[in-house]
């Protein structure tokens, strides 16, 4: 029998054995919704193996996203002897982040937060412009359940093979298959979480470490929560994290409209279903017959086990699988392509109308979503080429607020944290601006031989210096001057400033 003749022949089972098959929808009309369960029990998916377009677009997403996640750490970036060359590094100990070229100290944290936000921003550009493509493709969730079942159909079998070898009393063999697939799914969740910890010291040296039992006992508490998390939401939970846990499908649904692409079942061209069959006895009496031909293919390939068939819903995560499967049998059928497509509800109105579809990529929402993105990006890049490489900060003494001298002078006293970004030494005296006549003393710094006392700050460092500011004007000050303490870096005139206060009686 050939493929065409078996799907023929699948087409041509009655209804209600599919649905026991496979459908989740396909309520029956005549139940009463008192009837229908508040909850009810998870039902296992044996989502099947599909090729097509979309399953390749995924194939080469999860590629590329993994491959990112777990080589990245290992990747090298010079930034000279005074800075670790990990390209991508949170040092918690140092209190850095960096990024290849860029490192973000605590007080540029804000840099992380305007990420954070334009991440967000890009989230709901995608909605408006494809649905729950971040779900479908690139979600960690998506990616690693996508992995563990191309590991579970590896030992396992495709869906019959899989729920013929379930459903049957449990050999040595179907043992043998499960504890390899929970051996190798743990392996690959040990590898995620061991991946994940590489990220906050040297990757090669922590490597090492962890080999030899000697990384910090924090390092082994995180690789052993990761394992688990992963292991259980990729492994055993899987699209229930999707429909119960992630709060983004009840978000999406507010943020949505009529001009956003989603997976979608055309009713118009599908409906009435029915078999090849029958299809053919209607066509031959002059009466319409839909181009669904009932074969479940696209709710057999679903991870998430619905019928996109009954409309859009909360469990579609937009993979584009169903496409796949249903094109692959239009295909085979030798009828048109795209029965189930990337379409708009306002294109499902228009076809019922007669009218022609059309997209509409921009749209007022869509606009402002990129000019966001482009303003906040364009900003952060901005001020991250334009900030300065050292910074100042006072603290003016608390008790005595001044201090008057025997020749009658005013001294207040302050302490003075210097920030060095730069990777190497760098040396810097502190001027004060806004008194007639200062004169400023570094606390315990002696001077150099050419009598000047200057502060220097190692490479990537901060230092904090005591520092006396005496003014000997004749006039006396009022209670409180406002002062401008300005820090210079005596060999590139860089400076950065910082203003206080100078306290008189
Ligand atoms: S929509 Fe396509 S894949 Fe789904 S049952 Fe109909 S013909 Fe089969
Ligand atoms: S209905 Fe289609 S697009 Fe939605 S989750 Fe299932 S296979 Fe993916």
């Amino acid at each position: 029998m050939t493929a065409l003749e078996e799907l023929v022949k699948e087409s041509e089972v009655k209804p209600v054995e599919k649905k026991l098959a496979g459908a989740t929808a396909n309520l029956a009309p005549d139940i009463d919704d008192d009837e229908i369960p508040l909850y009810a029990p998870r039902r296992k998916i044996y989502p099947q193996s599909v090729s097509g377009t979309f399953r390749r677009i995924k194939w080469s997403v999860l590629a590329i996203t993994l491959g990112i996640y777990y080589l990245l750490p290992f990747v090298r970036w010079d930034r000279g002897p005074n800075a670790p060359d990990q390209a991508v590094l949170i040092d918690f100990p140092s209190r850095r982040f960096y990024f290849f070229f860029i490192e973000l100290w605590p007080q540029e944290i804000y840099y992380l937060t305007g990420l954070l936000i334009l991440a967000a921003i890009a989230l709901f550009l995608m909605n408006a412009l494809a649905g729950r493509i971040w779900c479908g493709y690139m979600c960690p969730q998506t990616v690693w359940t996508d992995l563990f079942f191309a590991i579970e159909r590896f030992f396992e079998g495709d869906r019959r093979e899989h729920m013929r070898s379930d459903a049957q009393k449990w050999t040595v063999k179907t043992w043998a298959f499960k504890a390899a697939k929970h051996f190798t799914w743990l392996m690959m969740a040990w590898w995620t979480g061991g991946a994940w910890v590489l990220y906050f010291a040297d990757a090669p040296t922590l490597v090492k470490d962890l080999a030899s039992g000697n990384a910090p006992f924090v390092a082994y508490l995180w690789i052993g929560i990761l394992t688990l998390t992963t292991y259980t939401f990729a492994g055993h939970m899987r699209e229930q994290v999707c429909m119960y846990m992630c709060p983004w499908p009840r978000i999406q649904a507010a943020l949505t409209d009529e001009y956003a692409l989603n997976v979608t079942y055309r009713y118009d061209r599908g409906e009435p279903r029915c078999s090849v069959k029958k299809a053919e006895q209607l066509h031959a009496q002059g009466k319409p017959a839909g181009d669904c031909v009932e074969c479940l293919q696209c709710v057999h390939v679903c991870p998430t086990g619905i019928d996109i068939r009954d409309g859009s819903q909360l469990g579609c995560i937009q993979c584009g699988l169903c496409i796949d499967a249903c094109d692959n049998i239009m295909s085979k059928l030798g009828r048109p392509t795209g029965l189930i497509a990337y379409d708009t509800d306002i294109n499902i109105k228009r076809r019922l109308e007669g009218k022609q579809p059309f997209f509409k990529l921009v749209r007022m929402r869509t606009v402002l979503y990129a000019a966001i993105i482009a303003i906040a990006g364009g900003i952060m890049i901005y001020t991250l080429a334009t900030r300065d490489s050292e910074g100042i900060s006072v603290i003016h003494d608390r008790n005595p607020m001044y201090v008057r001298m025997s020749d009658g002078a005013l001294r207040n006293g302050y302490t003075i944290r210097i920030v060095n970004k730069r990777l190497k030494s760098r040396d810097f005296i502190v001027a004060v601006d806004g008194l007639p006549s200062t004169l400023v003393d570094y606390v315990g710094l002696p001077p150099r031989a050419d009598g000047r006392q200057l502060v220097t700050v190692g490479p990537d460092q901060t230092r904090e210096v005591r520092v006396m500011v005496t003014d000997y004007a004749t006039t006396p000050p009022a209670p409180s001057t406002t002062v401008l303490f300005r820090l210079i870096d005596i060999d590139s005139g860089e400076v950065a400033e910082m203003r206080d206060h100078f306290f008189g009686p």
